[in-house]
């Protein structure tokens, strides 16, 4: 009999697993304080459940994150994780400390089928969805092995990103719940604000997420016109620029002092010129938007360079003097190349999107030679 893995239960979940084995529902309060809290895997070790309970769990159930099989610590205090999955898949997880919060940027798939053109992800091709359990079990595994290092206390990861490799509103009910869980004041409770998701701008699941969940919103917008961001975001043929506005517009209508941060890729010579900020202003009107720009971080065989910072500043001084807040990401780990969207590394891989990327940038570096 295969064992139901309770990693991948929110409250809701875990209450009605508890419902349907005739067990009291607040039990699930308390299995969600020992797995998340207390990182307890031994159901021997719930010294509040009865002797029974805890033997029929046992026989049952399980409690499996994933294990973390290599640890890339870099110099600034950045952590870059690959964590294996069941058969050959892995996925990275990195941790970001700064003065005042840590921040854990979490997976969502092994892949992604969205394929924009300056992402490594995007450049693997898809190959699955995670499951919530895999998910919430990169905060989990993260958060134990931080506490195993000297001079950490145990609450270091005070905001989540859903940045890592993947598109999560393509897996919206993992998410969704791996969501609630870190949310939950019986395993990890984080704010909301502390808690983002990023999209490539899925309209339909952004509709229903602004109902279902009070989590912060990031949307990679990356260009000002429908015609660039075909070209780098090819979603946007589905869900088009104004189409996007005006959901991210009224994404937090209760909720007058959120806004939306959209990120902006800085590519050089490509949408980082004076008139694209101009333009990015104009778009923006009306929304209750911050902009974050992101220095792109390049690899082997990518068609973009980084924009010079001077570039990037002036582009940011524009939209400051237009009244929008913008701040540039600073890159972290990049000896180690951990920032978020960069999550490739040695990730394991088989899709046919990969196997054409790496032969294209093959014949490509053996011509430069
Ligand atoms: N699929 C989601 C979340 C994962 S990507 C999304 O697209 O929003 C997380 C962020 O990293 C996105 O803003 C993405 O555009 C950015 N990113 C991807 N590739 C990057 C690169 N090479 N350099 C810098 N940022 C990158
Ligand atoms: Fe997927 Fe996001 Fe990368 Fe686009 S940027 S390919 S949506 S992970």
């Amino acid at each position: 009999m295969t064992k139901i893995n309770l990693l991948n239960f929110d409250l809701k979940h875990m209450r009605q697993f508890f419902t349907d084995i005739g067990e009291a529902p607040y039990r699930a309060q308390q299995l969600l304080k020992w797995i998340h809290f207390y990182g307890v895997t031994d159901f021997e070790q719930m010294t509040n459940l009865s002797k029974a309970l805890r033997q029929r769990l046992q026989e049952t159930a399980e409690i499996v994150a994933p294990e973390i099989i290599l640890d890339q610590p870099s110099s600034d205090g950045t952590h870059k994780w690959l964590m294996q999955l069941n058969c050959s898949n892995r996925i990275e997880t990195v941790y970001i400390p700064e003065a005042t919060r840590g921040t854990l940027c979490v997976s969502s798939q092994v892949g992604c089928s969205l394929n924009c053109s300056f992402c490594s992800t995007g450049k693997q091709g898809f190959n699955r969805d995670l499951t919530a359990a895999e998910i919430i079990g990169q905060v989990w595994a993260a958060v134990r092995t931080l506490s195993k290092e000297e001079g950490h206390h145990d609450r270091h990861i005070t905001n989540v990103v859903m940045m890592g490799m993947g598109e999560p509103l393509m897996n919206y009910d993992n998410v969704l719940a791996a969501m609630n869980i870190m949310l939950d004041d019986h395993a990890y409770g984080l704010a909301k604000r502390r808690v983002t998701l990023s999209t490539s701008g899925l309209i339909p699941q952004m509709q229903r997420l602004s109902k279902e969940s009070p989590v912060s919103l990031a949307v990679s917008l990356h260009a000002p016109n429908d015609e660039l961001r075909n070209e780098l975001v090819p979603i946007n043929k589905k869900y088009p620029i104004k189409d996007l506005m005006a959901t991210c517009k009224a994404y937090f209508k209760d909720e007058p002092r959120r806004k939306v941060m959209f990120e902006y890729i800085m590519l050089e010579d490509v949408n980082d010129r004076p008139q694209h900020a101009k333009q990015l202003v104009r778009i923006l009107e009306g929304v209750p938007a911050k902009v974050n720009l992101i220095p792109f971080n390049p690899f082997p065989g990518a068609p973009y360079k980084r924009s010079s910072a001077e570039r990037i500043d002036a582009f940011r001084n524009i939209l400051i003097a237009s009244g929008i807040h913008a701040t540039t990401r600073k890159t972290r780990g990049d000896d180690i190349d951990a920032a978020c969207g960069q999550l490739v590394g040695a990730v394991a891989d088989r899709t046919k999107r990969s196997v054409r990327w790496l032969k294209k940038i093959t014949t490509e570096s053996s011509e430069n030679l």
